[in-house]
């Protein structure tokens, strides 16, 4: 009797959502013959670390070596930023691939990984895809409900994963308020608290998150390389956690999951604090003027900790999507986030900020035109 590869496929995959990243801005550009802006993905707008870039060509001649898959420089290079020890390090193929790991290392069929509505989606399909049952508590304000995420923890929860600031929404919880939620977990459940976006949130510092960890171990802490170094598309980010924990999740990694010219990108990167600075500091300034800008033309946003703001559309958003694209601004719908009704859109440089909130007045005319013609 014949069977098909398909029906082998386990139910728990086959309902899983296919992630389906933003458009290549050449691509957009083709069909539509238009000149884009991106504001879609929550990229750093001012480029790559010039220091990090410098480091990856130098080492583009050894590209036909392996590079090092114990990662050696880089982590003894985090374990002092961190204040940890390299073997508390992880480095791997982006902040994503340790979310799926985390998942695939502590949990499995009959077990539950906990997390939130509205919230960063490979979260759920890590705990999805590990067979594991996903629990999803609704969020208040459009942050994390710690309260209630604290009750919802039962003997069959492994993993709760957190992101601070969060995404899609940009909300912050600060050291003190994680600290309490902390001590409701029981210490047989791993917080994984994914700080991707942590150096834009200026009320929340970066050593909060690792002094809490010392204190209490069931913590994995994720960064990532992506955000404000700049290199998205190397692929590099890193963890801090247990050493027992991080070699369970090195016996599942690829052997060789970062390249060399990440590695070298990403050590030269951490050194470079002027790109740095100059990244938050910009970030802060647009973040800023684009959230006031947009509140006079009635869009109000959500208090952003993040490098993206959040803004409540209304049911026109979709359409609201594509008139921002015809002008040549690229932002994220977030309807199959559960926010139907709001966009999300990356803080660029100042003439990509000028362009979308011209765009955004477009949006904002043709909505008053419809809604007086609604009200005839
Ligand atoms: N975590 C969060 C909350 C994110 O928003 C993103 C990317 O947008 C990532 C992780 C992915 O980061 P990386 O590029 O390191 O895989």
């Amino acid at each position: 009797m014949s069977q098909a590869i398909e029906d082998l496929i386990p139910d728990y995959l086959r309902g899983l959502p296919v992630y389906i990243p933003g458009k290549p801005i050449e691509e957009v550009e083709r069909e539509l013959k238009i000149h884009a802006v991106k504001l879609a993905s929550n990229e750093n707008p001012l480029g790559p670390s010039p220091k990090g870039i410098a480091a990856a060509r130098a080492v583009l001649a050894d590209a036909n070596r392996y590079p090092d898959g114990g990662t050696h420089r880089l982590r003894e290079a985090l374990a002092v930023l961190n204040g940890v020890s390299p073997e508390e390090i992880f480095v791997g193929l982006g902040s994503s691939e340790i979310i799926d790991l985390a998942a695939r290392v502590l949990l499995r069929a009959g077990l539950q990984g906990l997390t939130s509505e509205g919230s960063y989606a490979p979260f759920s399909v890590a705990i999805r895809a590990s067979g594991a049952e996903l629990v999803l508590v609704p969020q208040r304000n459009f942050a994390f409900d710690l309260e209630a995420m604290a009750k919802a923890i039962t003997p069959k929860t492994r993993v709760i994963y957190l992101a601070n600031p969060n995404n899609p929404t940009g909300t912050a919880f600060s050291g003190k308020e994680f600290e309490e939620f902390l001590g409701k977990v029981p210490d047989g459940v791993l917080v994984v608290l994914d700080e991707a976006y942590i150096h834009y949130a200026l009320s929340v510092g970066l050593q909060d998150s690792v002094a809490a960890y010392r204190k209490q171990k069931n913590m994995l802490i994720l960064r990532t390389f992506s955000k404000v170094y700049g290199l998205a598309g190397m692929r590099i980010g890193y963890a801090i956690g247990t050493s027992e924990l991080l070699l369970a999740m090195n016996k599942l990694k690829t052997p060789f999951n970062t390249s060399g010219t990440a590695q070298a990108a990403a050590l030269a990167a951490l050194e470079d604090h002027d790109h740095v600075a100059r990244c938050i500091e910009t970030n802060a300034r647009e973040r800023k003027r684009l959230i006031e800008e947009l509140a006079k033309m009635g869009f109000s946003a959500v208090p952003s900790e993040a490098n993206f703001v959040f803004i409540n559309v209304g049911p026109e958003a979709t359409a609201a999507s594509e008139v921002l694209l015809y002008k040549g601004v690229i932002v994220r719908r977030l309807g199959w986030m559960g926010f139907p009704e709001a966009l999300r859109i990356s803080v660029g440089t100042d003439e990509e900020n000028d362009k979308c909130l011209s765009a955004m007045a477009h949006v904002f005319v043709m909505g008053t035109f419809k809604s007086a013609l609604a009200t005839r």
